[in-house]
């Protein structure tokens, strides 16, 4: 016997690499290429250190109070948390405790399945079509609740209130998470139907749109019931998730709508010119909803082509996974690094 007979066997989820190289157009990681609003700097900037003294305020109260405002909930439907990613694990946590396995697309966000094994929850995972688009109908099975990003990843695709609110009728049973990390490039919102129905949780980040993957925020918007149940789960384990400089910076980056749509639009923008022009190079692309794009070309091996751009300091992301093994998804960068990556893919396809 060994200490070592005892230790947790688990498979962690794999991020996008990182690099400090200042070379390297950075686009696999749906990052957002331009800064936080300013008004989230200079709160970094003015922030008393002396106050680090103290705990944060465990409610983070003025945060949750600016983002119950922005989305025209009350606060006791609102919950942050540090990143989305701890506040969809807290939610698997605190709704999925059924004996009935959960249910969610094969292909989707990579974590869901990693917390499946890490808190030991059963799932079921349903096709998407040949479109890469959900089958409403595989969500009219008995589940124990349901996870879909809305926009879906690496997909891209998005759905509207007609497909999330069928949804939501056939699992008047289970807690219905919606993860819309992507959701303010362009997709719908579910936002509002959390005041219809009590079973929906929809999560949200600022580390896409509002640039501040760094800092480490995230959100929950649901019923006051399955707010304080997943409070009641956090404080089980962790009072103090987020700190006081994220609080911070969060409540200025809420408050500042004007360079909020200012650089979404600009994002949205960039999306419109590369998906056309990798159209025109001969790229089959999907219609994104979202800050990256999916795409493939039917002469070319994408394995191939994602070496290619990694060797020319251009960093995309290529999964080696059963079906989406022939794409490639690229984040949107400013129009000068999608430049240079539109560049390299006309000497990549020029020099086969
Ligand atoms: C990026 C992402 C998240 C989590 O982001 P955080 O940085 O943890 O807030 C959650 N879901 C999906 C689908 C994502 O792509």
């Amino acid at each position: 016997m060994s200490f070592r007979n005892n230790f947790r066997k688990i498979t962690p989820y794999v991020p996008g690499e990182q690099s400090k190289d200042r070379d390297i157009v950075k686009i696999n990681a749906n990052e957002n290429p331009y800064p936080p609003s300013p008004k989230a700097a200079a709160a970094l900037k003015t922030f008393d250190c002396e106050k680090l003294r103290f705990y944060p305020n465990a409610n983070a109260t003025i945060l949750k109070e600016v983002l119950a405002d922005y989305y025209g909930v009350g606060v006791e439907n609102v919950f942050v948390g540090n990143g989305s990613d701890d506040v969809i694990a807290l939610a698997f946590q605190s709704f999925f405790c059924s004996d009935k396995p959960i249910a969610y697309p094969d292909i989707t966000y990579s974590f869901y399945p990693v917390w499946c094994d890490l808190f030991r929850i059963e799932y079921t995972t349903y096709p998407l079509d040949e479109n890469f688009r959900i089958n409403l109908e595989d969500y009219k099975a008995e589940n124990g609740g349901v996870v879909i990003p809305n926009p879906n990843a690496p997909t891209s695709l998005g759905e509207g209130e007609e497909f999330i609110r069928t949804l939501l009728d056939y699992n008047r049973d289970s807690v219905v998470i919606i993860d819309e990390a992507y959701v303010d490039f362009g997709g719908y919102s579910s936002v509002n139907l959390t005041k219809e129905y009590d079973n929906l949780l929809v999560t949200g980040t600022f580390s896409k749109s509002r640039s501040l993957a760094g800092i480490r925020l995230g959100f929950a918007i649901g019923s006051a019931e399955l707010i304080s149940v997943l409070e009641a789960v956090k404080n089980s384990y962790n009072s103090y998730t987020v700190d006081s400089l994220a609080i911070a910076m969060g409540i200025e980056s809420v408050k500042d709508d004007e360079y909020f749509k200012e650089t979404v639009g600009k994002v949205i923008k960039t999306r419109k010119r590369v998906t056309d022009e990798l159209r025109a190079l001969g790229f089959e692309v999907l219609d994104s909803q979202t800050n990256f794009i999916m795409a493939t070309h039917c002469g070319y091996n994408m394995k191939d082509y994602f070496d290619y751009l990694k060797a020319k300091k251009v960093f995309i992301r290529y999964f080696s996974l059963p079906r989406i093994d022939k794409y490639v998804r690229i984040t949107i960068g400013t129009d000068g690094e999608m430049d240079r990556f539109l560049e390299e893919t006309r000497n990549f396809l020029g020099g086969k």
